[in-house]
């Protein structure tokens, strides 16, 4: 599938994060954390970019227009027609804590979860933000928590907490949102390389990629690894499926060692990824 990787005309992140595919424009999103700016690439190749004014982890569609971002210490509003930013909830996250990964459920939660700029263990969290606005903790004492993703069928929730080298599983109840039974789904056992964003497809199979593995591998709904697509650059942080069949998958990488790393790269899935969902309040 190498040959296939196509490199997209962008300008390169920082650290390229939280690809989000938009259906009803045909425009993928994604975040420089760091550089706190929120990109797209338009079906017809135009790019855009907008400043949050803080680091952003993440970012998701809102169903009532515009975008949400998982920033620093909060959940932001972003109408990309004006650029204007507003608070939508704040965190209060301790210093030198800030959010990172983030993805929407089937009924429009959004989980975002958070970690320690040094890593320091245990300082980070999985919360959930409800569509009325409400926020609840997931999973305490994460370090640096990253790739979330549901099944097809919406009954199992994918989790990663980079530096355990896991992606782990829980049941899942989509009318409640509620967590169960956290257990191992995959190890990574590769080097140096920890898992962090992950994408699933409409097979189940889950799509992770590999910080510092310059790669992202798919593993059948069983855990069993089943390919590797690799990146020419070791900083793979995260992927999403778009494309007008969904068979698109997009990865984001960021700048590492010898000035290489933070393009956007496209490659064909062979199977087509689950649309992504809107934060719903
Ligand atoms: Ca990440």
């Amino acid at each position: 599938m190498t040959e296939t990787l196509a490199r997209l005309a962008v300008p390169s992140a920082v650290l390229g994060e939280g690809p989000c595919w938009d259906g009803a424009t045909g425009a993928l999103y994604w975040v420089d954390i760091p550089a706190g700016r929120v990109h797209r690439l338009d079906g017809d190749g135009a790019h855009r970019s907008w400043e949050a004014g803080q680091t952003v982890g993440a970012v998701v569609l809102r169903a009532s227009g515009g975008l949400v971002l998982a920033a620093a210490d909060g959940f932001l509003a972003l109408d990309p027609g004006t650029g204007a930013v507003s608070p939508l909830v704040a965190l209060g996250l301790a210093a030198g804590v800030r959010m990172n990964d983030g993805a929407c459920d089937q009924a429009g939660r959004f989980y975002a979860g958070t970690m320690a700029e040094d890593e320091a263990p245990g300082r980070g969290a999985l919360y959930r933000l409800d569509p009325d606005h409400s926020v609840s903790t997931v999973i305490p004492g994460a370090t640096v928590s990253n790739g979330i993703g549901w099944s097809p069928d919406g009954g199992r929730m994918y989790y990663i907490d980079s530096p355990t080298r896991r992606v782990d599983v829980m049941d899942y109840d989509p009318a409640t949102g509620a967590v169960a039974a956290r257990r191992p789904f995959a190890v990574i056992d590769a080097g140096d390389a920890v898992p962090d964003g992950l994408a699933v497809d409409a097979e189940g199979g889950v799509w992770v990629a590999l910080w510092d593995g310059g790669a992202v591998l798919r593993f059948g709904p069983d855990g069993r690894l089943r390919q590797a697509l690799e990146l020419p650059t070791p900083r793979v942080t995260s992927c999403a499926f778009g494309g007008p069949d969904m068979e698109t998958l997009y990865i984001t990488t960021a700048a590492g060692p010898g000035n290489s790393g933070g393009e956007l790269f496209c490659a064909p899935a062979g199977v087509p990824g689950l649309p992504g969902h809107p934060y719903q309040g």
